[in-house]
């Protein structure tokens, strides 16, 4: 027996993390406070529960979700066997039954000879290597000890995100690249709406579907709670405020005339780019509530957007996670704590599959087997961007999307063939990396999860 580890929190990424670092001789004792004490969205005392929807999102070598999954499949990611396992039908999605999917991970945990579970809060983090895996609704005592060993600037517990569309996706005709004023580098792209295009947009906002709040979400969208979240106000609550709030304030039009008039819009939506290959922009003051279908229906209203391909839709909620890239070491230790590691949604991934990995990755970190993962990989992406300094922007959370891939050196028109490529790129590198052979894409994914029908 190898020595031992305490993992907190048994939830995507603490169960992920004990099976690995178990079935590499490690004794691992894993904290799940529930079902004793449950956050605000778990319903059972199963570990690895999915809170939300049972969708591990798709499977398709030519998109982002599917290539992150293959990459977890290539590195023998534990949970993603079990979701085969309890799969659904869900055409190209991997979708779980997620009782099923719960019941049958809390087995093999409670039945591994390497696990002790530990069920009850843990409200003091214990000496000695520890995975820090509380999650996005990391209890009370645990963000009491970061804000105390962090201070509380490196903790967020509000997520506002806006979607992020494909570059490619933009009609480069009606949108403009311009700085307000002409002040500094012409970074943003610009979306002009005239009175018509806008008040549609509005009135689109206003009557859209939203999502239905969890009952603690709903505190922080009422009363003075609210205030205190200004800056992460949806917009489509702004443009319940009134009409021309939004043309006011975030889709102000001043001193970005358009070039090929000089005319002022009656409204500016403003694009950012996510990196620095610019395959990705941020629709800037998107955050917002709307469902999904709603989503892509309204942001497809913005003049330039027509088409757009979304890589990741807005949302808002709880998350507590932490200012990953100014606190962590590059093997995702603490800096002023560096026997302790943070996993999952606590460290700044967004979405079941990529706190799946980032247990897997912290596992094999711990054990020496990861010393960086290649490039080409959204992997190595997610890694790289809890590490790496955002510059001006505040750390968001990341999800997987092949904006986060550099760019490929001959770069075909074809956009289904690009991604593809990409994702061919990827399994290559860390085929080669791990397994030291000639990555075959086509073997793989006959055995694999991977669905060929379109590859
Ligand atoms: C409301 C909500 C809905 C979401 N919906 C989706 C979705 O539909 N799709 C998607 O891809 N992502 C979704 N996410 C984001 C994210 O993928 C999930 O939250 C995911 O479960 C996070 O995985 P994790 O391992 O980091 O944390 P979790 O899976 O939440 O696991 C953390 C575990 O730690 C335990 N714990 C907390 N504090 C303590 C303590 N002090 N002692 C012992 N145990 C403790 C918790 O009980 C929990 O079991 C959602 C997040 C939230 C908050």
């Amino acid at each position: 027996m190898k020595e031992k580890i305490t993992i907190i929190g048994g939830g995507l990424a603490g169960s992920e993390a004990a099976l690995q670092l178990a079935d590499r001789g490690y004794e691992v004792d894993l904290w799940e406070m529930r079902p004793n004490k449950l956050t605000e969205a778990h319903q059972s005392g199963d570990l690895a529960e999915l809170v939300c929807s049972n969708s591990l999102k798709s499977t398709r070598l030519d998109t982002g979700a599917g290539l992150l999954k293959a990459e977890m499949k290539l590195l023998g990611a534990k949970l993603l066997d079990v979701a085969q396992d309890s799969a659904v039908p869900a055409g190209h999605a991997l979708a779980v039954d997620r009782m099923l999917f719960a019941h049958k991970v809390t087995k093999l945990i409670e039945t591994h000879p390497g696990i002790r579970i530990m069920r009850k809060e843990c409200s003091q983090i214990p000496s000695g290597k520890c995975i820090l895996a509380t999650g996005p609704l990391s209890s009370e005592p645990i963000m009491r000890y970061l804000k105390e060993l962090l201070g509380e600037e490196q903790l967020f517990f509000f997520d506002a995100i806006a979607p992020i569309v494909d570059a490619d996706s933009i009609d480069r005709n009606l949108v403009y690249a311009k700085a307000r004023y002409d002040k500094g580098d012409p970074d943003y792209l610009n979306c002009a709406f005239d009175k018509r295009q806008y008040y549609a947009f509005v009135d689109a906002l206003l009557e859209g579907e939203k999502h239905e709040a969890h009952e603690f979400e709903n505190e922080f969208f009422s009363g003075d709670k609210f205030n205190f979240y200004e800056n992460c106000m949806p917009i489509e609550e702004l443009a319940r405020r009134g009409k021309d709030t939004l043309r006011h304030g975030v889709m102000r039009p001043m001193g970005l005339e358009i070039p090929s008039t000089g005319k002022k819009a009656f409204a500016v939506l403003q694009l950012r780019a996510e990196n620095s290959d610019l395959t990705a922009y941020n629709l800037v003051g998107c955050q917002t509530m709307l469902r999904y279908p709603e989503q892509k229906r309204i942001f497809r209203q913005i003049p330039g957007l027509e088409n757009a391909r979304f890589l990741r839709l807005g949302s808002i909620h709880r998350n507590a996670y932490l200012n990953s890239p100014a606190i962590l070491n590059q093997n995702l230790s603490l800096k002023v704590r560096d026997d302790l590691w943070v996993s999952g949604q606590l460290s700044g991934v967004e979405g079941y599959v990529e706190c799946i990995a980032s247990g897997m990755l912290i596992a094999g970190i711990i054990c020496g087997e990861y010393s960086s993962l290649p490039e080409e990989s959204i992997l190595g992406q997610l890694w790289r961007r809890l590490t790496q300094d955002p510059g001006k922007q505040r750390f968001t959370p990341v999800n997987a999307n092949f904006g986060l891939l550099p760019a490929l050196d001959d770069c075909p028109r074809d956009k289904k063939l690009k991604r593809q490529m990409l994702s061919k790129r990827s399994l290559t590198a860390l085929g080669k990396a791990f397994h030291n052979l000639e990555f075959n894409v086509d073997e793989f994914k006959l055995n694999n999860l991977l669905n060929d029908e379109e590859q």
